[in-house]
């Protein structure tokens, strides 16, 4: 049977270029659920908050009829509409995020920017759906394959390769601007820091990590709860001043 389909906005950029922005005239199979009928275009349903047949919201179980005109439109993830969401689940208002294994840089980036983001480095897809869906976690890729496993309801297809614009991308379509706390979690390990008080034991030993070039300047450090690393604003203050301040850029022009 022959249904008409179209797709909306950003959705277009996982569609081939000839299908982009216009009504597509498609096969389905009886009984063919929309979402796999979404899904065979290769847009991943997490990407998906709004399906409409003739003008009708439906869920990702309908199956699709002779005929059927349908709309999908995708994720609008800004935390002020979440009123408008269909069929993605309710907005996280502290969102936690799990990386695949290429993401290495990017998880990393958000723990500094204090966004608890957990990642394995030999972590297989089936292990990333399931704790995504165990733990309420965004699952950050660039596996299309992995965002369309039914169990992942929270997904984000990572459009861009390099890191420091992976990191502008997910604050930007998360809208997490506001929820930025650098310094506040380990790059290494994803642990929260909690800031050494002068003097103390654990300051006295916390020494020991910091070179002596460093004491005869700075005051404040900073520990991780889980794996002891110390940290100061070191060499890594000017790139992280540097991505602050496109962020705060970014912010101001949405
Ligand atoms: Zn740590």
């Amino acid at each position: 049977m022959i249904v008409t389909i179209r797709f909306y906005e950003e959705l277009n950029f996982f569609l081939k270029k000839e299908l982009r922005k216009r009504q597509i005239e498609s096969e389905a199979a009886p009984g063919q659920t929309v979402k796999d009928l979404i899904e065979s275009f290769g847009v991943p349903h997490v990407e998906v908050d709004l399906v409409l047949v003739h003008g009708r919201a439906v869920d990702f179980s309908y199956q699709v009829q002779p005929s059927d005109k349908i709309s999908v439109y995708p994720v609008f993830e800004r935390f002020d509409i979440g009123e408008l969401s269909h069929l993605r689940p309710e907005p996280l208002r502290n969102p936690r995020f799990i990386a695949d294994v290429h993401l290495g840089t990017l998880a990393r980036r958000l723990r500094i920017l204090g966004f608890s983001t957990e990642y394995h480095n030999h972590a297989g897809d089936a292990y990333l759906a399931e704790r995504a869906a165990d733990q309420e976690l965004i699952l950050l890729t660039r596996d299309r394959q992995l965002l369309m496993r039914k169990i992942v309801l929270r997904g984000l297809y990572v459009k861009n390769t390099d890191p420091f614009a992976q990191v502008r991308e997910v604050v930007g379509r998360l809208d997490l601007y506001e929820k930025i706390k650098p310094f506040s979690r380990c790059a290494a390990c994803n642990g929260e820091l909690h800031t050494l008080q002068p003097e103390s034991p654990e300051w006295e030993e916390a020494q020991q990590q910091i070179p002596p070039g460093v004491r005869t300047w700075c005051t404040e450090y900073r520990r991780c709860e889980s794996c002891g690393k110390v940290y100061w604003r070191g060499s890594h203050l000017k790139q992280l001043d540097r991505l602050l301040a496109q962020l705060e850029q970014d912010r101001q022009a949405t």
